[in-house]
């Protein structure tokens, strides 16, 4: 056997969250094997008690109709109640400042309709040049519903020349020059093509000291870092749940809202759910907000969406988020080692201190686009899911909940076979 497939095989028999593994669907290749699945920073795989957690939410449906409301095993109207502690509890914040609803661009229009109060020459909006298309779609459109012209408000901050990751020094820099434009910055956590987590407590220190607000989007930071809103003044921030959460496609998402915005005459898109609920089925004509996150609620839960994230949080409490992240930046140095050993041609444009990134590697192929393309797809049929986006990046992301060295070692030798086949 290879050496580096026996080093794989012993650290995966000597981790003790290799059992979480059986806990998950892996979805098999026509001849009926295991696919290598790293593309949890895309949709997470189903944890199996998902089923039982839907088939009750149905089965109480069935049996009770309308009476589920208070007398579902997990009523319906309180179900965020027991909610918001697990995700706050993942995420480093308290409980009364996390709102779990809705998806995550929604999530953001209704914390933009709150925090982005453009006035007199402080209007703009900072975030990176290439961002994910939704937030920035998002950001765009808020800026000319305000009768403002995204290119003259938008301010994007690119990478240096030649460089694909952003220092939060760039920041720094641009907020102390132009800061006094800027009413709110919007950053990733971990940005979602290059992998690279940012000091998120720096950029919001820097945001603050220009007199703007500042918002994160965690979208891959949730599941991924352990607790990233921990010692971080963000006035709100935005995730999903059916990445690195595991709680399905289309999942319930959530948003943070800081406890110094609790003030109820604070701006928002209001809805009876964020009505407060002591009063809220006396229907009143007049909305008086629920204190906390939870006045930022629109709509009754969506129960059959949310049920799978009970399913998905049960596992990461199991596992203890210390000992995830160990194994994480164990898991993704592997792969770096390994792919820089063995196919050299391969460059990761994520950072390389583990510090600087989760579980993520973006790796950019030479030879052009027209070759990654034909690499990727030449995995994707050989059992090994990664995801491509273009122009030129493969990601892949080894989840520590269920990905084992042994998918990592199975990754890098199939990407050596595809490099041999496709140049052929
Ligand atoms: C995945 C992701 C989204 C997806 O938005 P949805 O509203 O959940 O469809 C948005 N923004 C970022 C940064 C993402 O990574």
């Amino acid at each position: 056997m290879e050496p580096a497939l026996e080093s794989a095989l012993e650290r995966d028999a000597a981790d003790p969250l290799r059992p979480l593994r059986a806990r998950f669907g892996i979805p098999r290749t026509k001849q009926g094997d295991p696919c290598v699945y790293l593309c949890g920073h895309s949709l997470g795989l189903m944890p199996l008690a998902a089923r039982a957690e839907i088939a009750q939410e149905l089965d109480d449906w069935e049996r009770l109709a309308v009476l589920g409301h208070e007398h579902a095993r997990r009523p319906w109207i309180p179900y965020h109640d027991a909610l918001a502690p697990q995700v706050a509890a993942l995420l480093g914040c308290r409980a009364d400042e996390v709102a779990v609803m809705n998806s995550l661009t929604v999530n953001l229009h209704l914390m933009l309709a709150s925090f982005y109060r453009p006035q007199g020459a402080r209007r703009a909006i900072l975030i990176e040049a290439g961002a994910f298309p939704s937030d920035r779609y998002a950001l765009a459109t808020h800026l000319q519903w305000h009768g403002l012209d995204p290119r003259e408000c938008l301010i994007e901050l690119a990478p240096r020349a030649h460089e694909d990751l952003i220092a939060e020094e760039s920041i720094e820099r641009l907020l102390a020059q132009r800061g006094e434009e800027v009413a709110l910055v919007l950053w990733p956590g971990v940005q979602y093509l290059t992998g690279e987590a940012f000091d998120l407590p720096r950029i919001a220190r820097a945001a603050h000291r220009a007199g703007a607000l500042v918002g994160f989007d965690l979208a891959h930071s949730v599941g991924n870092l352990p607790e990233p809103l921990r010692d971080l003044e963000a006035d709100f921030a935005v995730w999903c749940s059916y990445k690195y959460l595991n709680a399905g496609p289309g999942a319930i998402a959530g948003c943070f809202v800081h406890r110094s915005h609790f003030e109820p005459s604070r701006h928002r898109l209001a809805g009876w759910w964020g009505h407060e609920r002591a009063s809220r089925f006396q229907m009143p004509h007049e909305f008086q907000p629920a204190p906390g996150a939870a006045g930022f609620h629109l709509s009754n839960q969506s129960i059959l969406s949310t049920a799978p994230l009970f399913a998905s949080l049960a596992l990461f409490r199991e596992a203890g988020s210390g000992r995830l992240r160990e194994k994480s930046v164990a898991l993704t140095s592997f792969m770096e080692e390994l792919l820089a050993e063995r196919t050299p041609e391969i460059r990761s444009v994520t950072p390389r201190a583990a510090g600087a990134r989760g579980a993520q590697l973006s790796l950019r192929l030479s030879g052009g686009p027209e070759r990654g393309r034909r690499v990727h797809q030449w995995l994707t049929g050989h059992g090994v899911l990664c995801d491509w986006r273009e122009p030129d990046i493969i990601r892949a992301a080894p989840a520590p909940l269920y990905n084992g060295f042994e998918d990592v070692f199975n990754f890098v030798a199939r990407r050596e076979e595809a490099l041999r086949s496709t140049d052929g």
